[in-house]
């Protein structure tokens, strides 16, 4: 059955679901993973005018909120609500810049631009969206910082997103975490960033720094979970933060969505195989969102098709209850979008870990800050 629930009130639904399993922190106010600019801009603007501190930005992929809450005890700590999709180029890309997906038009990995090329956002190297709207680095200059974005584990990855996503910042491309040698104790990884940071902050200049440093913590989700490497990596966090700011500096960290488990469906990739062959489509999506572009003539008896073979647990909405009419990021999308409900879907590369869906571990990421 076509469900025609927005994004938001699903999203509503899921806040209700938590109320009523008495999670602990529901009574705090909820920003949208977009204020993140204003809220960065914020703390810059503060400094600038106060102590002039270099501030620390740790961007972590992949952690839902109440994971980052019980492992940062030191932190102040707000939740914020992602985007949909909840995936890493539509999210991080709206917490960076402040603009809606509908705004940026990047709705996924993999989806269609203007002239009809389909496309995985990771590889893409042609124009994406608008530009010059800003960002947390414009703003850094602007204020009066300088700007470095340590890549991290997204090196070497070359896109015009990344390359939107990082605009105006002096890039760091040296060292990887946890995609590099150092990935298999905790301690490894977090020597591994403080090794970064302290090349791009040990320099006795009278200009404050913003460093934004990205750990891609979610391709090790994926493939085991939140492990105990992962929590003790996090608890580590907690410690390095202490340290930085015993050092004089402001520390913040933030993430973009959380991951669920995901037990890949093989009769329902079938399925989807078969139909997609038989109706002439092209899939897109982004991990636990996912979309079709079929053939005008054909749609109505594919959605049809669908209907009649989709398990309960998979959710199809009309594109325009998801993904504002009219925008850049619905004339991207297919016309029907397929969202998980719970952990049985399609996934690939034996990820057991997933995202893009709107369940409350994948929608509520932290914001924290560590000063004195
Ligand atoms: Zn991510």
């Amino acid at each position: 059955m076509l469900v025609a629930a927005s994004v938001e009130q699903q999203q509503i639904a899921a806040q209700s679901h938590c109320v009523a399993r008495k999670m602990p922190d529901m009574s705090e106010h909820i920003r949208s993973l977009r204020e993140f600019r204003s809220l960065l801009r914020s703390v810059l603007a503060t400094e600038i005018e106060d102590k002039r501190r270099d501030v620390v930005v740790l961007a972590i992929d992949g952690i839902p909120h109440f994971l980052a809450r019980s492992a940062w005890p030191h932190a102040r700590m707000q939740k914020l609500q992602s985007v949909f999709p909840t995936t890493s180029s539509s999210a991080w890309l709206s917490a960076l810049t402040g603009l809606s997906v509908a705004q940026h038009g990047v709705p996924g990995v993999v989806f269609r631009l203007e002239d009809g090329a389909v496309v995985n956002v990771f590889d893409y190297q042609g124009p994406l969206g608008p530009t010059g709207c800003g960002n947390i680095f414009s703003d850094a200059k602007e204020i009066g910082y300088e700007s470095i974005a340590i890549t991290g584990d997204w090196h070497p990855i070359s896109c015009s997103w990344l390359r939107s996503l990082l605009e105006q910042s002096k890039r760091f491309d040296e060292g990887r975490f946890f995609t590099g040698p150092a990935r298999r104790s905790p301690e490894g990884l977090i020597d591994g960033i403080r090794s970064s940071l302290a090349k791009c902050l040990d320099r006795s200049d009278d200009t404050p720094r913003l460093v934004w440093c990205f750990v891609e913590v979610d391709r090790h989700v994926h493939m085991h979970g939140y492990d105990d490497l992962v929590i003790g990596f996090l608890e580590q966090i907690d410690a390095l933060a202490l340290e930085i700011v015993n050092s004089g500096k402001v520390v913040v960290a933030h993430s973009d969505h959380g991951l669920v488990r995901t037990r890949h469906n093989f009769s329902l990739e079938r399925m989807l195989t078969r139909l997609t062959a038989e109706f002439n489509c092209v899939g897109g999506g982004a991990g636990r969102a996912r979309w079709f572009y079929a053939p005008a003539h054909l749609e109505d008896r594919f959605l049809a098709r669908l209907e009649d073979h989709l398990p309960a647990s998979v959710r199809i909405q009309i594109a325009d209850d998801v993904f504002e009419p009219g925008s850049l990021a619905r004339k991207r999308v297919g016309n029907f979008v397929l969202t998980a409900e719970s952990d049985d879907f399609v996934t690939f590369d034996g990820h057991i870990f997933d995202h893009g869906s709107v369940t409350e571990t994948e929608l509520f990421v932290p914001y924290a800050i560590w000063d004195d």
